[in-house]
C-alpha cells in the first residue's frame, strides 16, 4: 500500500504492462488477410529493445492518424498541465512555480513529438524468408513541395535500407524520377522510377519508366481523371490509386477507376492523413482488387519525418496482379481507421503495450524498477551511498526545492 501511494504512475504501469501481455498483437499483420505472417518478422536491434520505452513511445508517437493525433494531444496536454499544477500547489509553491510546473509536462510531450520526428534512433526492420523483394512503392525526396529540405535521395534509400527494404520507388508530387542516378554511396537499396500525379481529387502513383503529361487535361471531373490510367499503360508503367484521396472523394466510383483501367490500389499508407482508412473498406477495395487481378500495396509515403515506417511490400519482380505482393503492415497502424479518434489517448498506449514483445516488456519493467531505485533509495536512506551522484541529486531535487527559475537565480 505504501508502493502505490508513493508510486501510483510506476505501479499503474507495472499492471498495465502484465495486462497487456494476457492477449498481446503480432509484431506484422497481413493487410490482405489480416493475420500474422509466418515468413515475415520484425528485427529489433539490441539498443532499440535496451530503450525499449523511448523506442515504442516514438514508434507509437509516429503512427497517429491526424484525427487521433489532435485529440490525443489535446487530452494529455491538459492532462500533464493540470497535475504538474496540482502537485506543485499541494507543495504549497509560488504561483510562478505552479505555472513551471504546469508547462513542464506539455514541454516534454512536444520534445517527444519533436523527437519521433526527427531523432536518429534505431529501428526495427523486416525479416522475411520467403522469395520476393523487400520493397516500398511510394516514397518523397526534397524534388516535392513538402519534402523534408535536405531530405536527398542518398537519405530516403538510407531510411529504407535500415528498416530492410531492398528496393524502392521514388515518386515526388509531380516531378519524374526516371532512375537515371547512380545508386547513392553506401547503400545497396535499388531506387526505382515513379511519379506521384494529382489530378481531379485524386493522387495518381505511377510506377516504371512514364514521361511527362498534360496534367490538366485530367483535370476538373472524376470522368477525364480516369483517363489518366490508360495513358500511364501506354507508357509502359503502372498506376495505383493513392490514399487517403479515394477514400475520402472516390469511395463509391472505384469501380469507375478498374474500368478505366487502373493497375492497383494502395490498401495501407502511412501518412497522417491516410492512417484513418478504415478496415472494413479496407476489405471492401481487397475483394474489389482480388476479382479484377489488381495489385494492392503498402505505402510508406516517407517524406522525410519520422525514421520507422509502419508497412513493408514483399513482392515478386516482374509479376502483376493481385497474388504478386503482399502487404505486412505494424498493427498499431491499421488500427487508427477502427477507433474513434477521441479514444486515443486512451487507445494509442493500450494497443502499443499490446504490441510489445518480452524482450520489450522486460526492459519496460526493468526501466521501471530502476526508476524506482533512484527515486526510492535516497529517500529512505538520506544521502545513500552507492547510488551515485545522480540518484544523490535527484533525491535532493525532488525533496526539496525545484530547480530555480533563471532570472532569480542570485548572481
Ligand atoms: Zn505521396
Amino acid at each position: 500500500m505504501n508502493l502505490l501511494r508513493r508510486h501510483p504512475v510506476a505501479i499503474a504501469l507495472v499492471v498495465l504492462l502484465l495486462l497487456t501481455a494476457i492477449h498481446p498483437l503480432p509484431a506484422l499483420v497481413d493487410a490482405v488477410t489480416g493475420s500474422a505472417p509466418g515468413d515475415a518478422d520484425l528485427d529489433r536491434p539490441m539498443l532499440y529493445v535496451i530503450f525499449a520505452p523511448l523506442s515504442d513511445t516514438l514508434d507509437a508517437v509516429t503512427f497517429f492518424s491526424l484525427a487521433r493525433a489532435v485529440w490525443a494531444v489535446v487530452v494529455w496536454v491538459l492532462l500533464l498541465a493540470a497535475w504538474g499544477a496540482i502537485r506543485a500547489s499541494s507543495d504549497s509553491l509560488s504561483w510562478r512555480r505552479i505555472v513551471a510546473s504546469a508547462l513542464l509536462g506539455p514541454l516534454a510531450l512536444v520534445a517527444l513529438v519533436v523527437a519521433a520526428l526527427l531523432l536518429p534512433r534505431p529501428v526495427p526492420r523486416l525479416v522475411s524468408d520467403g522469395p520476393g523483394t523487400v520493397i516500398d512503392y511510394h516514397a518523397h525526396t526534397n524534388a516535392s513541395h513538402d519534402g523534408r529540405p535536405g531530405w536527398t535521395l542518398a537519405k530516403l534509400a538510407q531510411w529504407h535500407e535500415r528498416q530492410g527494404f531492398q528496393a524502392t520507388y521514388v515518386t515526388d508530387h509531380n516531378v519524374i524520377y526516371d532512375g537515371s542516378l547512380p545508386v547513392p554511396e553506401g547503400t545497396s537499396i535499388s531506387l526505382l522510377p515513379g511519379v506521384e500525379w494529382s489530378v481531379y481529387r485524386q493522387h495518381v502513383v505511377a510506377i516504371g519508366r512514364v514521361e511527362a503529361l498534360p496534367r490538366d487535361s485530367f483535370g476538373e471531373s472524376t470522368a477525364r481523371m480516369i483517363r489518366m490510367f490508360a495513358v500511364i499503360e501506354r507508357q509502359g508503367g503502372l498506376s495505383i490509386a493513392s490514399l487517403p484521396e479515394y477514400w475520402r472523394y472516390h469511395e463509391e466510383e472505384l469501380s469507375a477507376f478498374v474500368l478505366g483501367g487502373v493497375d492497383g490500389f494502395e490498401i495501407v499508407n502511412c501518412a497522417p492523413k491516410a492512417l484513418g482508412f478504415p478496415s472494413d473498406l479496407r476489405r471492401q477495395v481487397v475483394a474489389l482488387a482480388a476479382s479484377h487481378d489488381l495489385v494492392v500495396v503498402g505505402a510508406s509515403d516517407n517524406h522525410g519525418w519520422g525514421q520507422v515506417t509502419c508497412v513493408w511490400n514483399v513482392s515478386h519482380p516482374g509479376a502483376q496482379g493481385f497474388h504478386t505482393n503482399r502487404v505486412f503492415a505494424r498493427p498499431l497502424a491499421l488500427v487508427q481507421g477502427d477507433w474513434q479518434a477521441w479514444t486515443a489517448p486512451v487507445t494509442q498506449p493500450w494497443f502499443m503495450l499490446r504490441s510489445l514483445t518480452w524482450a520489450e516488456r522486460a526492459s519496460w519493467l526493468t526501466w521501471v524498477v530502476i526508476i524506482l531505485l533512484y527515486r526510492a533509495l535516497p529517500r529512505r536512506e538520506g544521502q545513500a551511498a552507492g547510488l551515485g551522484i545522480l540518484a544523490r541529486s535527484l533525491g535532493r531535487r525532488s525533496r526539496e526545492t525545484p530547480t530555480p527559475v533563471p532570472n532569480q537565480t542570485p548572481t
